[in-house]
């Protein structure tokens, strides 16, 4: 027998032992609940100096993975992926530190692809050529194509809930796609019962020790990354976030990732634990209800009523309790949105950041939002969401039918190779839309232009002029009348109050509506200079894209 890596520990009763994934339970008492030890002692002495050295991608940290030969032949770069710096929308929530781990970029398209590439690198250790999964969506795809590499036939039982572009991804690699009307954690009962029947491996999810471990590399890289990004800590060889958010269904991810920082804090590499924000969609949130009604155990969610099959686990089982215990302790809150908050989240983060992520993803990026605007997530805080992934291509309802213009060619025209420039222009005239207002932005901080600019140009048409301080904000007005002008208030030289007096001073531009864009809290005595003068202050950090155009299409139509 080859000696071996990591032992196998039993969280029940403490029980230590070596670990196959053909018998997962522990030898003296039968629980499935086992964590993997290994030779802390002399990795936190070698893997320091080995990691420069070695590629960016989850395997870089294979002596503390469940997978004896190091990096396998199966593997396709899984995790390394980029930690993103969100920096308008922080800019909008007034958090300076929010970042994106985009694990969007991982081979599979989702962070799952960390759990296949482990877990299926196991089990090819262990000998498994035929298992069992039951998925809403992408474990099944990110399995579908690991098991296609290692060789193992995969039956894939998927509620019918799931996005039918999403089944096809997961046949396509030659999986056998198995489609049951019901709910996932009846979907769960049938895979099992199936596997059963026919003597099959079945995967268990977070009560399997590979899955866990692989989803502890989103904790070291993190670390890693925001360490190169904000330098050495004090105390540490590496930063841990103020907080880790992720949106939650079965919670492997934030199972892991604790897994991930313990292992770090018992090695001094860093020098505590995140703080988890943990979300869920409201139709189906039984870990954010126990959570309010602190409990440790969750009642679980029978029907879920979530149009975002992804998180739609209704039954957390003791995962929940694993983490709420832990939460406890080191802090952290659950939280629900609702598939509407999510959606609109998806489209703010596409549009303000380039980011395109499915609407399980989006429910973090709302989750962020709203706990920003409960004070919870503070503008010190370094904030790391887990991007957990995309969908291609876009469910059509996401963006209703008005999403694109035609530009139809008379037929003559267009079965001749070379286009008349005649008829060309006279179809690109159907593109010459509407007369379009025009905005002026005022502000002396770049970033904040580019922030308010990139607002405007995502939702609809409008000609845009831009002023970086008071003067030039002036001679604009005058030489361009524009419709309105959106005005941050301090400024150097000629400031926003400045600027309204002088405008309105003068019966050419007395009449342009202005909206105030303030970053400080004004006192009483400025708040009567602007009474009569202005249609709305906005508060900086605390408006979001659609309540400015809400104040915009108020003003101008
Ligand atoms: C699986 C998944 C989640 C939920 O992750 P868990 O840690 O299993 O709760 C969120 N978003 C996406 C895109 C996922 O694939
Ligand atoms: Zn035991």
């Amino acid at each position: 027998m080859k000696p071996q890596k990591f032992i196998a520990k039993c969280i029940d009763c403490g029980h230590e032992g070596p670990f196959s994934p053909l018998s997962p339970t522990c030898p003296k008492c039968g629980s499935e609940w086992q964590i993997a030890r290994y030779d802390y002692e002399a990795i936190k002495c070698t893997l320091p100096q080995a990691l420069p050295n070695r590629p960016f991608d989850l395997w870089r940290y294979h002596e503390l993975l469940p997978v004896h030969g190091g990096r396998p032949e199966i593997s396709m770069g899984e995790g390394g992926t980029p930690m993103l710096h969100l920096v308008k929308l922080g800019m909008m929530l007034n958090l300076p530190y929010l970042y994106f781990k985009d694990e969007r970029q991982n081979p599979a398209s989702s962070f799952k692809d960390r759990q296949a590439g482990v877990t299926i690198a196991a089990l090819k250790e262990a000998g498994i050529t035929e298992m069992v999964v039951a998925s809403t969506g992408n474990v099944a795809i990110s399995y579908a194509a690991y098991s296609a590499r290692a060789g193992i036939k995969l039956w894939a039982f998927l509620t019918s809930l799931v996005p039918s572009e999403k089944m096809r991804e997961v046949a396509i690699y030659g999986a056998k796609v198995i489609k049951v009307t019901g709910t996932y954690d009846q979907t769960k009962q049938v895979a099992a019962e199936f596997a059963r029947q026919r003597g099959l491996y079945l995967d268990k999810g977070a009560r399997s020790l590979p899955t866990v471990e692989s989803m502890k590399t989103l904790a070291y890289e993190t670390s890693e990354q925001l360490t190169g990004i904000l330098g050495k800590p004090q105390g540490a060889m590496w930063q841990s976030p103020t907080w880790f958010v992720q949106a939650v269904s079965g919670a492997l991810g934030p199972l892991g990732v604790y897994k991930g920082y313990e292992e770090m804090l018992e090695m001094g590499f860093v020098s505590k634990i995140p703080k988890m924000a943990l979300i869920q969609a409201a139709g189906c949130a039984p870990m954010a209800h126990a959570w309010k009604q602190n409990k440790l155990t969750a009642e679980p969610v029978r029907l879920p009523r979530t149009h975002i099959t992804t998180l739609a686990t209704g039954d957390p089982g003791r995962v929940y309790t694993l983490l709420a215990e832990r939460m406890r302790k080191h802090g952290g809150t659950f939280d629900a949105v609702t598939d509407e908050e999510a959606f609109r989240a998806m489209h703010l983060l596409a549009k303000m950041e380039g980011l395109s992520v499915e609407p399980a993803t989006a429910v973090a990026i709302a989750g962020v939002i709203k706990l920003a605007r409960a004070g919870i997530l503070k503008p010190d805080d370094v904030i790391v969401i887990n991007g957990t992934g995309h969908t291609m291509p876009i469910e059509s309802h996401i963006l209703g039918d008005r999403w694109a213009e035609n530009v139809v060619l008379p037929t003559k025209v267009a079965a001749e190779r070379n286009i008349p420039s005649d008829g060309l222009s006279a179809a690109l005239k159907t593109l010459q839309v509407r007369e379009k207002p025009h905005i002026a932005i005022v502000d002396d901080h770049e970033p904040a232009r580019i922030l308010l600019r990139r607002v405007l140009q995502s939702l609809g048409e409008f000609t845009i002029s831009e002023a970086a301080n008071g003067k030039e904000a002036i001679e604009l007005a005058r030489r361009e009348h524009p419709d309105l002008i959106l005005l941050d208030l301090m400024m150097p030289d000629a400031d926003g109050f400045q600027v309204i007096e002088s405008l309105r001073s003068d019966p050419s531009t007395a009449n342009i509506p202005i909206i105030a864009v303030t970053a400080k809290t004004l006192t009483p005595e400025e708040k009567k200079r602007l009474h009569g003068q202005i249609a709305k202050v906005m508060q900086k950090g605390e408006f979001l894209t659609d309540d400015l155009v809400d104040e915009i299409r108020a003003l101008i139509g």
